[in-house]
């Protein structure tokens, strides 16, 4: 459904959030700038819940969920935006119609509605004869029945027509049904042949927050290829944004502060029949930034917990780098054998909870990682492996209490270690505080998540401050922002821009109304002080992302200039004037930003 967007004007500036907000929020009151009250998305006994009427948005600082006028509606009403915006129209007695001149008709909808038939469809399968196999397989497995209907699990059977079947009878969508992965098709003599594409395998629905099927994982029971096979990504299902088991943890890991991050949807689902019911995971994927992002809106400490074999440590070493830029508690730990389903079997849930709490930092974490794989190595080798993990420290006292251990771990005197911490920096020219840059010339993971975290910063600003937007689209194209989300929102903020249209954050988020780009909204709203004087704010983040590409450019000029002399062909010398001449004029850019910088007054 479309509405135009004068209508939602209309409803958005009639409707006053707080006013709105009033009437599900009783205890709301006006302190200082703003409105604050208990939160109506989270248990609480002291107010976090702040209503902005100046910025006409909401945000909780208990449980981070935040947005405009119309996503408070379709949270606590559980509608969808268009929804939300034809529901606030009731009842303020506006009326709300699409484009079309229709009230109502939305083809995520019809999405929604294939996919609720087919669940309801494999569910009634594996409460048939046909589904007794899937369903005493998973019993083998450990899979309780309350478990099986707690999940919605079910069973596609050993058929090429079932699903196909239903679908024709109840009249659902074809295309959309293929488009969503649960048909198949190929052309036959002229006309389309549909089947079945889950065939013989156990089904698990995936929910999105709001307890709708997006998705669907079939997994085999016997030794069949490949062993899962998961909806292909829709308009509906981002892989990448999604955790198994969120719907139901969701609540759990709001009141415990914690989540816990497993690796399959079996691990989730033993968790939860254990009783530990603040567990995730991942689809199949390596943890992803959104996925850590999304967490940490409702809890502020996450426990990544790996099965025992080689590939578990691997992910969770590939997961730290996705927690380092966000800010949560992160911790890791290795199951000692078998994955979480078969260990809480084995040996129950007080010993599972015990490896759980003993969960280690991330930079602790790799030290032991490192330590571990000790035995039998080079010395000096081991030695520079654990600087190398302390030398990414960002704070020099925490660094300080590395060193200290890893003198006290290897028996070596804290004053040599100290010393040759300091030769190993020196060596490995950690000039601009990036990774070391011998294994990675171009200093390609350090850059994008400089620029990740620089740019995310600058388009957070521009949020609060639209009105930098002016200079910004001059200084920045959105092709060049390395983050998503931030490029997606300065996209929209320099789309309205050039329209003459106001930019707000509130009006944002209309344009995200889920996904990691209304992630990325709230983290603004989040951020509720006041910046004296956003816009030389915005001239330091400016001239640091400068001064970070300059630095990176006369490290390709020199990298050049040793690979020409390396190679000593005849007009080596007339190159080699011209790289020094280009590394010259950088340099006398960087250090008049630099001096630039430091003038600035941002306070
Ligand atoms: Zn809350």
């Amino acid at each position: 459904m479309a509405i135009p967007k004068e209508t939602i004007d209309i409803v958005r500036d009639r409707a006053q959030i707080q006013e709105i907000i009033k009437k599900y929020v009783p205890t709301l009151q006006k302190k200082g700038r703003n409105y604050i009250g208990l939160c109506p998305f989270h248990k609480e006994k002291t107010p976090s819940f702040n209503v902005s009427a100046e910025k006409q948005t909401f945000y909780c600082f208990g449980c981070h969920t935040g947005g405009n006028v119309f996503t408070f509606i379709s949270k606590i009403e559980r509608l969808s935006f268009p929804e939300s915006v034809v529901f606030l129209g009731n009842m303020l007695g506006i009326e709300v119609r699409d484009e079309k001149g229709g009230i109502h008709d939305d083809k995520l909808d019809i999405r929604k509605k294939v996919n609720l038939a087919a669940m309801s469809f494999y569910r009634n399968m594996i409460n048939s004869p046909r589904g007794a196999g899937a369903s005493s397989y998973l019993r083998e497995r450990g899979i309780e029945d309350a478990s099986i209907k707690d999940f919605m699990i079910g069973y596609a059977p050993d058929e090429w027509g079932a699903l196909t079947g239903y679908f024709r009878k109840t009249g659902m969508n074809f295309d959309i049904a293929l488009e969503l992965g649960l048909l198949s098709s190929s052309a036959k003599s002229g006309s389309t042949h549909y089947y079945d594409r889950f065939r013989d395998r156990v089904i698990f629905p995936i929910f999105n927050r709001n307890n709708e099927v997006i998705a669907f994982g079939g997994r085999v029971m016997g030794g069949g290829e490949p062993k899962y096979l998961n909806s292909p990504e829709s308009e509906l299902f981002r892989k990448r944004n999604v955790l198994y088991g969120l719907n139901k943890a969701r609540e759990h890991i709001v009141s415990l502060g914690r989540a816990i991050v497993v690796e399959g949807y079996l691990d989730v689902i033993g968790c939860h029949q254990a009783g530990i019911k603040n567990v995730v995971a991942p689809l199949g994927t390596a943890l992803t930034e959104v996925q850590v992002r999304l967490l940490a809106r409702f809890c502020r400490e996450i426990i990544l917990l790996f099965d025992a074999d080689s590939a578990g440590i691997n992910a969770s070493l590939r997961s730290l780098d996705v927690v380092k830029d966000v800010s949560v508690d992160a911790r890791v730990a290795v199951l000692p054998e078998d994955d979480p389903f078969d260990f809480i079997r084995k040996r129950g849930v007080r010993e599972f909870m015990a490896i759980v709490d003993s969960a280690l930092k991330p930079v602790d974490f790799r030290l032991e990682r490192v330590l571990a794989e000790s035995v039998g190595r080079d010395r000096l080798e081991v030695l520079r492996g654990l600087f190398a993990i302390v030398a990414e420290i960002e704070y020099e006292s925490e660094k300080s209490h590395y060193l200290k251990k890893i003198s006290t771990l290897l028996k070596i005197g804290e004053n040599e270690i100290r010393s040759d911490f300091k030769r190993f920096i020196g060596k490995d020219g950690l000039r601009f505080n990036t990774p070391a840059t011998t294994s990675d010339p171009g200093g390609n993971q350090g850059k994008i998540q400089f620029l990740v975290r620089a740019h995310r910063e600058m388009v957070e600003l521009l949020c609060r401050y639209p009105e930098l937007i002016e200079k910004a689209i001059i200084d920045f194209a959105e092709n060049a922002i390395e983050d998503p989300d931030a490029a997606a929102v300065f996209g929209k903020m320099a789309e309205l821009f050039s329209a003459g249209e106001r930019i707000s954050v509130d009006r944002l988020f209309d344009f995200f109304p889920d996904g990691s780009g209304k992630i990325f909204l709230e983290n603004c709203l989040a951020r509720d002080y006041r910046i004296e004087n956003p816009a030389a704010a915005y001239t330091e983040i400016y001239i640091n992302i400068r001064l970070y590409m300059i630095e990176r450019g006369i490290e390709r000029y020199k990298e050049k200039i040793r690979k020409a002399q390396a190679g000593g062909n005849a007009d080596t010398n007339a190159n080699l004037t011209e790289l020094e001449i280009e590394i010259e004029i950088l340099t006398r850019e960087w250090e008049k930003l630099s001096s630039y910088k430091y003038n600035i007054q941002t306070v």
